[in-house]
């Protein structure tokens, strides 16, 4: 028997599409994606990239505070909880990444979600029903497929970054920003967006200093987090630097960074033990192989205005796979949402 829904890809659009796929008696069929050496060294894992992340300050309904403080002073007695009206706080103090992860995996198993821990690597979207083929051998049948496979992050692509991976070169912080190697040392953030201004921020917890290398002399990170980095006396921003190459040894790992200004050709070579890449995403497009049209950055294609439609009819896309301008938790999240409206739909018009 064919699937009705599966949802490849667990990061907020694919469990927000379970949710609504599974209260609507779709039965939804999840693929999380595999635990495997290679999906870690990509930044590929089950939860996806928000698992990869710390606080989440702009994810609506989990506000930094108190929740008791916040209901008391927001809501008259009478709409107050229980537990609010008789004086017990409970301590909240907003969400991260991993515990909202965790959350939105549960809401959806609470609704009976089926969860396979693999990853789609093969498909056939020319066959009704779709066939689906998983990295381990299984194969599945689906009436509609939601994609929502996300998006990674990107590397310079240096012969020399690639030797020190895992040795001291990083796309995330998160991950890796506390290990012992790192820890009171001088590092390097590259990129001027949001990714690259929070990781150097959080890197600031465990480095002597971290230079901010920029490729030009202006951030395209958010206002507030700009001035919040700036502040910082543990951030040097490198203006107008790019890299172009890590050194280091292989008894040591990385031990610096040579950088070319883009504005003088001049070469300096920075002392640190770690370089972290905020430089964007690629889409996880590939195991698609052409069968669905892809923008010219690899990004799924939506065919129709506020629908998650793509060109083959059936198959649905969601989240970041899609999206390569708001690349948010709750975008993602509210563009699962809008995937699992749009299949169940599709079903109810198809296959009655
Ligand atoms: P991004 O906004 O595309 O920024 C990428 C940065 O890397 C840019 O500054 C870019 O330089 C630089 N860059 C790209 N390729 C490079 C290369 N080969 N060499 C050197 N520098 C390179 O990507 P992002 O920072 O990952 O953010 C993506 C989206 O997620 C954004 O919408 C962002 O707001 C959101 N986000 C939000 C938060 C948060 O709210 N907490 C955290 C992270 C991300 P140029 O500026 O010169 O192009």
């Amino acid at each position: 028997m064919a699937e009705k829904v599966v949802i490849i890809g667990s990061g907020p659009a694919g469990w927000t599409a379970a949710i609504y796929a599974a209260r609507a008696e779709l039965e939804p069929l999840v693929y999380e994606g595999a635990v495997t050496a290679e999906n870690q060294a990509n930044g590929t894992l089950p939860l996806g990239q928000l698992n990869l992340t710390t606080e989440i300050e702009n994810y609506p309904g989990f506000p930094e505070g108190e929740t008791f403080d916040l209901l008391r002073s927001a809501l008259p007695v009478e709409m107050q909880p229980y537990w609010v009206q008789d004086q017990q706080p409970q301590p909240n103090k907003g969400i991260n990444g991993p515990e909202l992860m965790q959350l939105m995996k549960q809401q959806a198993l609470n609704f009976g979600t089926r969860v396979v821990t693999d990853d789609i690597v093969k498909v056939d979207l020319k066959r009704k029903p779709f066939l689906l083929r998983s990295r381990e051998g299984s194969t599945v049948e689906a009436m509609t497929v939601i994609v929502a496979t996300g998006a990674r992050a990107n590397y310079l692509g240096l012969p020399s970054e690639h030797a020190y991976k895992n040795r001291g070169v990083s796309a995330c912080a998160v991950c890796d920003g506390a290990l012992p190697r790192f820890r009171g040392k001088p590092l390097a953030v590259v990129g001027g967006g949001d990714s690259a201004i929070e990781e150097a921020t959080y890197l600031t917890k465990y480095a002597s200093l971290v230079h901010l290398v920029h490729r030009r002399d202006t951030l395209r990170a958010s206002k507030i987090m700009q001035e919040r980095a700036l502040k910082n006396s543990k951030i040097k921003p490198r203006w107008n630097k790019v890299v172009d190459e890590v050194l280091g040894s292989d008894k040591n790992g990385v031990t610096g960074v040579r950088l070319v200004d883009t504005v003088n050709g001049l070469k300096e070579d920075l002392e640190v033990s770690g370089l972290f890449l905020g430089i964007g995403h690629t889409p996880n497009t590939a195991f698609l192989d052409g069968q669905i049209e892809l923008t010219e950055k690899a990004y799924i294609k939506l065919t129709a205005p506020f629908r998650t439609y793509t060109s083959v009819p059936g198959v649905f896309a969601a989240g970041d796979v899609a999206d390569d301008n708001y690349r948010q938790a709750v975008t993602a999240a509210g563009s699962g949402c809008m995937a699992a409206l749009d299949a169940e739909r599709w079903l109810a018009e198809h296959h009655h």
